[in-house]
């Protein structure tokens, strides 16, 4: 006789308690959802919006005024808006990537806590569990996953919990006398990086480890992780997290830190957003700042294949010898029509320095005239990197790198970089990430690896971002992104490679605006084929949370390797019942799809 039926047949409830907690009869099989005659009442969603200071909102789709009248000019002026991440960002409706051809599309949930703070936090996770709702997290909105949006769920937002504050001399709670006071910066969940950069940088002239892109959000991208342009001097933005005050399943506001639940701590810091629990606040580390930053933009086309072929090979021993390093991060893109595109940046090097160390590359591409185009926009050189973030000195300077919020009453400070603005709205057609291990760069390795950066350009353009790879960080950061939950990959790799393709604001159902889903199929297949030619000399690279397939076979090994028991242990312990659901998050395998059916 099994257990289960024994205590079916022994009539006792009374035997309940014999059952382990993971296996409580309360635990819940299905999550209802509104049609449910167990979603909550009237009454009850009353008492949440008293709890949480009137910030109940039922959500609107904006999407609707399109699917009913796509000619309109309201769905014209919303597609114009949808090109805008601010526009996103504030409202809880809507995903700043909209979707992703057979995998999913952006929908509202039915009601959004507008949290105020912790104590907001909690009562709507309080609420969710007691209810058995869905619940979903969203903070900049900017999961490609499409992480942060369910419908029929009840939506946590923490957008309005932005307030960013500096701390001179922080120890964590817990740690006095053990760690030694520090700079640093706590802000709450709901602020993105441009608003952190802008009060640590711009204002302090100091300097805080986050994202490349301005309207990220805090905690989703230091929860996975979290890569910046200056990431291969600095680390992970993960790495650089002191204390996150967090709701955990059972509505509790918890410090997590070195010293107070250290294993919740440790999976906060990569181990995937939305899944150990609701981050109310982070304090990340602040730093000196170097003087300099800068960049080398430009492209050079090669007149033929085998052109092509030898350039590439003449770039992969170039990064070897002189980039290879922790000054230098960002981008190089190898694209079929032959062309290598620089987008990189460096950080503590003049203008004259920086130049220096591209000279003997750009010899080498004169010396063919006949092989090589190089093109005539090309930047190399050097600004304060105080300034970097600082929307009036670019303004003032004429770098026209940002775009900028235009709807009226915004913010000037409501900006992007431009090289980001075609995400914003962006349905993703494939997109597929590796960690390229720094072996590849060995002599005998390079051939190697320019055949395969050829290969894959065949099909379509591959991305290196060498800021997402630490080989090549200081020794200090890798051993700190060690003690991350990341897959240790990212610490021998010496870039992520990306590969990916997508299209406008497009959203399923509204006629001239639909998603065109044979041209993106397409275009996954070439992503995938193109990434298969870097598997072949990468096999063991895994991928990055953040920015890979949402069809990754293998998942758990490819986004947190060894990580990935110890993580799963963290999750039973501190979400036992599974509220915290996320697709491909730890723990998502014991439920359907859509996080409504325990499996
Ligand atoms: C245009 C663009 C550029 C990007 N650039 C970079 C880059 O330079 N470097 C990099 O590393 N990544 C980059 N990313 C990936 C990005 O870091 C991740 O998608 C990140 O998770 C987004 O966080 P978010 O808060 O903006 O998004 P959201 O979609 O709101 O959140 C992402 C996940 O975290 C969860 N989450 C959010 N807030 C909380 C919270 N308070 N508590 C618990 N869970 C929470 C959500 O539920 C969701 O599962 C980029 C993405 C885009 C679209």
């Amino acid at each position: 006789m099994n257990r289960r039926s024994f205590l079916k047949q022994s009539g006792s409830t009374s035997l309940l308690w014999l059952w382990p907690r993971g296996l409580s009869a309360r635990r819940a099989v299905r999550r209802v959802r509104p049609s449910d005659s167990g979603w909550p009442s009237k009454a009850a969603w009353k008492r949440l919006s008293d709890e949480v200071g009137g910030n109940l909102l039922p959500v609107e789709f904006p999407l609707n005024a399109c699917l009913r009248a796509p000619e309109s000019a309201d769905c014209k002026a919303l597609f114009a808006d949808l090109k805008n991440p601010y526009f996103i960002g504030d409202s809880p409706a809507v995903t700043q990537t909209l979707g992703w051809i057979d995998a999913w599309a952006s929908q509202p949930s039915v009601y959004a806590v507008a949290a105020r703070n912790a104590a907001d936090v909690a009562a709507t996770v309080n609420f969710a569990r007691e209810n058995n709702l869905r619940l979903a997290v969203k903070g900049g909105g900017h999961s490609y996953q499409g992480t942060s949006n369910a419908p029929d769920s009840l939506l946590l937002w923490t957008r309005r919990m932005q307030e960013v504050a500096l701390h001179a001399d922080f120890v964590p709670q817990g740690c006095q006398g053990t760690r030694a006071p520090q700079r640093a910066v706590t802000v709450g969940s709901g602020t993105i990086w441009l608003q952190a950069y802008d009060a640590v940088t711009t204002k302090a002239g100091a300097y805080v480890q986050g994202g490349g892109c301005t309207t990220v959000g805090v905690a989703g991208l230091v929860q996975s992780g979290g890569f910046g342009s200056f990431s291969k001097h600095y680390g992970l933005a993960a790495a650089g997290l002191l204390e996150a005050e967090v709701v955990t399943a059972d509505g509790q506001v918890r410090i997590a830190n070195a010293c107070t639940n250290s294993d919740l701590f440790w999976a906060l810091k990569g181990g995937g957003g939305g899944t150990f629990g609701a981050v109310s606040k982070l304090t990340l580390r602040v730093r000196d700042l170097p003087e300099w930053a800068g960049g080398a933009d430009f492209t050079v086309k090669a007149s033929s294949d085998d052109a092509y072929r030898r350039l590439i090979r003449q770039f992969v021993g170039f990064y070897r010898e002189a980039l290879f390093n922790d000054r230098w991060g960002e981008q190089a893109h190898f694209s079929p029509e032959n062309t290598l595109e620089i987008s990189m940046v460096h950080i503590g090097l003049d203008t004259g320095q920086s130049r220096k160390v591209w000279q003997p590359f750009l010899d080498w591409v004169a010396q063919s005239p006949g092989s090589y185009t190089l093109d005539s926009h090309m930047v190399i050189g050097s600004m304060p990197l105080r300034h970097w973030w600082d929307v009036d000195w670019r303004r003032e300077h004429h770098h026209e790198v940002f775009k900028t919020d235009a709807r009226p009453g915004a913010s000037p400070a409501n900006v992007w970089w431009k090289g980001d603005g075609g995400q914003v709205g962006w349905v993703v057609w494939g997109f597929e990430s590796l960690w390229l291990p720094a072996e590849l760069l060995e002599d005998d390795a390079q051939e190697k690896l320019a055949a395969a950066l050829f290969a894959a350009s065949r099909s379509t353009e591959v991305e290196l971002h060498f800021n997402k790879g630490l080989a090549g960080a200081p020794p200090e950061e890798v051993a700190a992104a060690k003690d991350t939950a990341m897959n240790p990959a990212v610490c021998a790799a010496f870039a992520l490679a990306i590969i990916a393709d997508g299209q406008g604001p497009a959203y399923p159902g509204i006629a001239g605006r639909e998603p065109d889903a044979a041209k993106g199929r397409k275009a996954a297949e070439a992503v995938h084929r193109a990434m298969n030619e870097l598997r072949a000399v990468a096999s063991a690279g895994g991928a990055y949370v953040s920015e890979s397939n949402f069809f990754e076979p293998d998942f758990e090994h490819a986004y947190w390797g060894a990580n990935h028991a110890r993580l799963a242990a963290v999750k039973k312990k501190y979400d036992p019942d599974g509220l915290f659901f996320v697709h491909n998050g730890v723990g998502s395998e014991q439920w359907s799809s859509d996080g409504f059916t325990r499996l």
